[in-house]
């Protein structure tokens, strides 16, 4: 029997507005060396200086993943030649990163697994290539943008793990709003570093997979990769530690390079920056922005507040969803699962169909609550409250001065009703013969007829029932 180990890197480019050690923008998407200065390029004399911002985000992330924390972590250059790095090295951390020996938590299939993490380091991305036909072209804007560098130890056993763990950790970094998590865009990437061993030999030969852009990938990669590395062993050959890449259009992983060696790098102190030693400020700013880990959150919800397992699975998978269902639940004592369902039903539903964020529209943490207490009150009908939803997302006023200038009220004269009613049987005498003989399904068109009559603003529930007692049913 063979067991599986498998040890993620993972990179995520952090959120902050300049480049890690000089002050280029680190926006993206701008024609091609437009971002660019002495210092991301490496010409000779220049300084780099660390990226405050950039630093705090690390040490944000290092502490969400309970590590220990260095009081004074020095920068490294890792040399190697390539043409998107003009340097000839990239300044890293390989003595003294940012944090160390911590661990992060995820649930895979109902099962909580803690995965622990080697270390938590700092550098800088490198360029972008673009090779099209016989020419290669280099765009340095990406080249210095900080790189935060999470590896994990090789705790993880299946493709499932592995794809669960990148799932929690892009919904972390999101949550502490320290990464945007995008895999397509290559905003979040992970290697997959996996070996397989007979049971109790420990660790086996790894191979490390590349070109991994979404957390699916990941697993079939790593599953793909496990068989490979089976059948390899059960010949009786021997796996051989190179890295491979991810070949999704054939679901297959193949042979890229052999493994370098760290020592291949000739990692050596950077020697034009001294070490970064946080003082009681810089971790009071760091303390500041910490953020309940969406796990965390996800048990609350589900436990405390009751929530529904998809309604927490929606929030907690957008910090903003979360933000504004505990302003409301703050604001006042509404009922969380009332709360919650709006959210994730109608609110959700309308502003995908609009096309607008959440924070582009007007819905706000007042007007969720004066929305479900209107409906829980009965002025309003669910039916009419998705209008009032639909139009407070480009309109910047309250659910109740929508439904007032709208004529939405639940109209709740009984008499009115049954003005209705009449209306409906005496108008479809052959509906009525169908039900009377027995079709009850036709019942549902004279309910819909009423609700055509009140303009939605009566109760289909009372309107099926006055039917019922008109028809003698
Ligand atoms: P390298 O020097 O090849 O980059 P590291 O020791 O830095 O290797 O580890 C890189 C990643 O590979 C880590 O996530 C680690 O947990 C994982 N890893 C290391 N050795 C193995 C192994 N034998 N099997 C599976 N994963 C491993
Ligand atoms: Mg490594
Ligand atoms: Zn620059």
């Amino acid at each position: 029997m063979y067991q599986s180990f498998i040890g993620l890197e993972i990179h995520i480019h952090l959120l902050t507005k300049t480049k890690a050690f000089c002050g280029c923008t680190s926006e993206f998407g701008a024609p091609p060396n437009t971002h660019i200065c002495p210092v991301c390029l490496g010409y000779p004399g220049v300084l780099p200086a660390a990226n405050e911002e950039a630093m705090r985000m690390s040490y944000m992330v290092a502490k969400i993943l309970h590590c220990t924390l260095s009081p004074k972590c020095y920068f490294d250059r890792k040399n190697y030649f390539y043409p998107d790095m003009t340097k000839n090295y990239q300044i890293s951390q390989f003595h003294d990163p940012v944090g160390r020996d911590g661990y992060f938590d995820i649930e895979v299939e109902g099962e909580h697994k803690r995965v622990r993490i080697h270390d938590v380091h700092l550098e800088e991305d490198a360029g972008k290539m673009i090779h099209s036909g016989k020419t290669s072209l280099c765009d340095y804007n990406r080249a210095g943008t900080s790189l935060l560098e999470i590896v994990t130890e090789p705790d993880l056993v299946t493709g499932k793990d592995a794809e669960a763990f990148i799932r929690e950790f892009r919904r972390m970094v999101r949550h502490l709003g320290v990464c945007d998590g995008n895999m397509e865009e290559g905003s979040l990437r992970c290697d997959a570093n996996v070996s397989i061993n007979l049971q109790g030999q420990g660790l086996g030969t790894k191979t490390e997979v590349k070109n991994l852009n979404s957390a699916r990938f990941v697993r079939k990669a790593l599953e793909y990769e496990i068989k490979r590395q089976k059948r390899v062993l059960t010949k009786g050959e021997k796996v051989i530690q190179e890295t491979r890449l991810w070949d999704g259009d054939n679901n297959v992983t193949a042979g890229m390079r052999t493994k370098e060696k760290a020592h291949d790098y000739r990692y050596f102190p950077e020697p034009d920056m001294p070490p970064f030693c946080p003082d009681d400020a810089f971790m009071a700013a760091v303390d500041e922005r910490m953020v309940e880990l969406p796990l965390a959150k996800k048990q609350r919800y589900l436990n405390d507040l009751k929530l529904s397992l998809d309604a927490a699975e929606f929030l907690v998978e957008d910090s903003k969803f979360c933000d504004l269902f505990e302003a409301a639940l703050a604001l006042e004592s509404s009922e969380p699962k009332l709360v919650a369902n709006w959210l994730c039903g109608d609110v959700q539903g309308q502003l995908k169909r609009a096309d607008v964020s959440l924070e582009e529209s007007h819905i706000s943490a007042g007007r969720l609550n004066e929305l479900v207490g209107l409906v829980e009150s009965g002025k309003l009908l669910r039916g009419k409250a998705k209008e009032v939803i639909e139009l407070i997302i480009n309109d910047d006023k309250d659910p109740a001065v929508i439904v007032k200038e709208q004529g939405f009220e639940q109209v709740l004269d009984e008499s009115q009703i049954d003005d209705w009613v009449k209306q409906a049987i005496d108008g479809n005498p052959q509906a009525v013969e169908q039900i009377q003989a027995g079709n009850k399904k036709t019942l549902s068109f004279l309910v819909g007829q009423v609700m055509r009559f009140s303009k939605g603003k009566a109760d289909p529930k009372k309107a099926t029932e006055k039917l019922e007692q008109a028809l003698g049913l």
